[in-house]
């Protein structure tokens, strides 16, 4: 596997699709995976921020969302192969998960958008087993969405909390999972909500 490294941080050389193709293949094999999408802001405040920098340390796969990264690539001549964006991975993924009857667990947004995502998703997936949700604004330290997620072993958990709460939640309760491709989308559920 071939990286780019951008002041510290490996951001994968891949394309979208052969991404999802790799995502495909851990969820068939159950293997635990930590995605982070990053953009310029990403990688700013992991410079400035050792805690955060500790997080993304967690990621196993770190993708250039955001064109600002692919223009660096290129700047440095080591091009990457385009954006590998968030939101685009995750329809991608509920199309896979329709298709597979893949579990699903969203995590994030205000409760309103998070019910018009569940919505859509339901409509425009049927087939996706969507196994629980939360929204996120939630106490911290209140553990029932990591016992909900453990119970519940979805293979996909979208994580909607922006930067760096996200990844910071991610980081903070991946070694309590057996299984599941977690993955920070930011804005993402305001998007596919309408
Ligand atoms: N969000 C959340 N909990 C928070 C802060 C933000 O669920 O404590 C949600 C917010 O409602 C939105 C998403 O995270 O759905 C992305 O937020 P924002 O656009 O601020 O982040 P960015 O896309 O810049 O990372």
């Amino acid at each position: 596997q071939r990286f780019f490294n951008v002041l510290g941080i490996p951001i994968i050389h891949s394309n979208h699709h052969s991404f999802i193709d790799l995502l495909e293949g851990q969820i068939k094999e159950n293997k635990k995976t930590f995605v982070v999408t990053a953009n310029p802001e990403i990688v700013m405040r992991a410079l400035n921020d050792k805690g955060y920098e500790g997080y993304l340390k967690k990621a196993d796969y770190i993708t250039a969302d955001g064109i600002g990264i692919v223009i660096a690539s290129k700047i440095l001549n080591q091009p990457l192969p385009g954006r590998v964006s968030g939101t685009d991975m995750m329809l991608d993924l509920l199309e896979i998960a329709n298709q597979k009857r893949h579990r699903v667990y969203f995590l994030g947004a205000a409760e309103f958008v998070l019910q018009l995502l569940l919505k859509n998703v339901h409509e425009r997936y049927p087939q996706v087993e969507i196994v629980g949700s939360h929204n996120g604004f939630f106490d911290w330290n209140d553990n029932n969405i990591e016992e909900e997620i453990k119970s519940t072993e979805p293979d996909l958990i979208f994580v909607a909390l922006g930067v760096p709460k996200q990844e910071q939640w991610i980081a903070e309760h991946l070694d309590s999972f057996q299984k599941g491709v977690f993955m920070g989308v930011g804005g993402s559920f305001d998007v596919i909500a309408g």
